[in-house]
């Protein structure tokens, strides 16, 4: 049986890296359960759209990307209304705006019932660039969503 567990031992070793736990730790905002490093983008929201976020959002590791690409974030609104969070998306990607595009994304989906927009105005860059933060894909990775900040969130909330 010697191989078995060698061959067991190889398995954990290859496993490891991609299988890193997903660090939870939710806290209470609003009566709903958020992960904590959330909540600073929720009241940036509050504050921008004037509209309170009551949703539940956590971690996970999602899973259902093979066919397609990346999965960063769903919102899941049957019944009790969830934002999952790609855990290790989130790991990988620390630049606020980016994060920001993200969370303001979902909470379209989920908080102001937002459907995505794909198209693009062809302003600023010859390729266009998207007409709104439900653009499908996370744009923020080339600094398009920082630099026109301003523009995204009014689109997403409207004026007042
Ligand atoms: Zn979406």
């Amino acid at each position: 049986m010697k191989w078995l567990r060698s061959l067991l031992y190889l398995g954990l070793l290859v496993a490891l890296p991609a299988c890193a736990v997903v660090k939870v730790s939710p806290v209470n905002y609003r009566g709903y359960s958020v992960e904590k490093e959330i909540v600073p983008y929720l009241v940036k929201f509050e504050e921008n759209c004037k509209t309170p976020v009551k949703i539940h959002i956590r971690f996970e590791r999602i899973k259902w990307d093979i066919w397609s690409d990346e999965v960063a974030a769903y919102c899941f609104k049957f019944g009790v209304k969830y934002i999952h969070v790609d855990y290790d998306w989130w790991v990988s990607h620390t630049l606020k705006d980016v994060r920001e595009e993200l969370i303001y994304h979902e909470l379209g989906h989920c908080l102001l019932n937002r459907g995505h927009d794909k198209t693009k105005l062809f302003v600023d860059y010859p390729g266009g660039r998207p007409k709104s933060i439900m653009y499908p894909y996370v744009f923020g990775y080339w600094g398009e969503y920082g630099l026109h900040r301003e523009y995204y969130i009014k689109e997403l909330c409207g004026d007042e």
